[in-house]
């Protein structure tokens, strides 16, 4: 017990540890949250002393609780009805050998105490995270301080490989470890698992016959933030990005179908504006700053690119929604515009596929169906055949793009 140690002031690290090859992993098996006038204890019982890391963050307010790699076996309804300073909690896998808790807090409040202490058994460590009621300004001051040690233990894993001459396809499957995304309103389904499943499905499709080279953005249950996503497709010098996701609707059963979305400053109508900010929302869900983006156009050779790019997406997304058509039911207007930031890079060309409502009974049906699932990578492939076939006739012709 003597392992923990108490960082919220910013210089020790929660990665690295607990998740070496072999070691049993740390478990957390229980959560209780106790709350007095002024002040919320949240205590966690592992089965091993910790390093934690606790950093808070503005708008929304949070308290952010970096571990080292935990598997949490906790009720399904932990985190979700308020205790005292504590609106709500989220918790999962952040990124490999990193897990994080993020406490959604009802008004600002700093950490005043991080203390480690056995269990009734003995067997177990229950660390404390006593959280106390502040001022604004004295919390905007301990999230700036927390901030800088926070940016430092997420270092980007962005994968650099090198270049052969097949077009690079990179498949980025939305959300992921503390991020869930949307949830079935009956049942466990969570976007997350079904766009990861029908990524990795639509992956070794592609690479059936060698043709192109496929990077995958996640290919596990993980947390990757939207900036590193857009990062990975430039660093893997990507020539496609087919982003992936199954929204869900507050609207009711009847709102179905599939979607392709293309990037635009400017979104084609109000729903998929509110879809855009939902899913920008994400890195805010996992406790990671925004704002961090690359590719803010910012010349105009960069905007002629844009430009370009734009094109490129536009006509691979007409050819998907073309595809699509025949096997798929559709959204009433199916290829629509919004200000994706996933769909950020500016040279390469990028959609955002919703594969359907999973608020919709009929939809989460099909999505979860093998068969639908093959029709769908199916076409996805053709789409993708013909949208290369094309761009490479043009190369061969004249070296100027439309
Ligand atoms: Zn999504």
């Amino acid at each position: 017990m003597a392992a923990l140690v108490a960082a919220w002031t910013g210089h020790a690290h929660a990665a690295g540890e607990g998740a070496k090859a072999g070691s049993p992993p740390i478990i957390a098996a229980a959560v209780a949250v106790e709350a007095d006038g002024t002040k919320t204890r949240f205590n966690v019982t592992l089965s091993k002393a910790v390093t934690a890391q606790v950093s808070l963050m503005e708008r929304p307010d949070r308290v952010i609780i970096d571990l080292p790699e935990v598997a949490f076996h906790l009720p399904q309804e932990a985190g979700r009805s308020r205790e005292g300073l504590i609106v709500s909690y989220r918790y999962g896998l952040f990124a490999p050998g990193r897990s994080r808790v993020v406490m959604e807090l009802a008004q600002p409040a700093v950490v005043s105490g991080m203390t480690t202490a056995p269990d009734a058994t003995g067997a177990a460590t229950i660390l404390t995270i006593e959280l106390s009621r502040a001022e604004r300004e004295e919390f905007r001051k301990a999230a700036l301080e927390s901030s800088a040690a926070t940016k430092e233990a997420l270092a980007p894993p962005v994968a650099q490989e090198v270049k052969d001459a097949r077009p690079v396809i990179v498949i980025d499957p939305g959300h992921g470890g503390i991020d869930p995304g949307a949830n079935a309103s009956s049942g466990n389904v969570m976007e997350k698992d079904l766009v990861l499943a029908f990524a990795q499905r639509l992956k070794k499709k592609l690479e059936e016959d060698g043709r192109y080279r496929i990077v995958m953005t996640r290919d596990q249950d993980v947390f990757i933030s939207l900036g590193d996503r857009v990062r990975a497709a430039r660093a893997a010098q990507a020539d496609l990005f087919i982003s992936i996701h199954a929204d869900s609707i507050s609207g009711g059963q009847d709102v179905r179908g599939l979607t392709v979305y293309t990037g635009s400053e400017r979104a084609s109508d109000a729903d998929s504006a509110r879809l855009a900010d939902r899913e920008n929302k994400a890195d805010a869900v996992a406790g990671v700053e925004t704002g961090d983006m690359p590719d803010d156009v910012s010349d105009i050779l960069m905007e002629l690119t844009l430009r370009e790019t734009r094109g490129f997406s536009h006509n691979f997304a007409s050819r998907l929604v073309g595809e699509f058509d025949s096997v798929a039911r559709l959204n009433k207007n199916p290829h629509r515009q919004a200000r994706f930031q996933v769909l950020r890079a500016h040279d390469v060309p990028s959609v955002l596929v919703e594969l359907g409502y999973l608020s919709s009974q009929k939809d989460l049906d099909l999505l979860m169906s093998e068969d639908w699932r093959a029709k769908m990578v199916s076409a996805i492939s053709v789409a993708v055949d013909r949208f290369f076939a094309a761009r490479f006739a043009r190369r061969g012709a004249a070296a100027v793009l439309p």
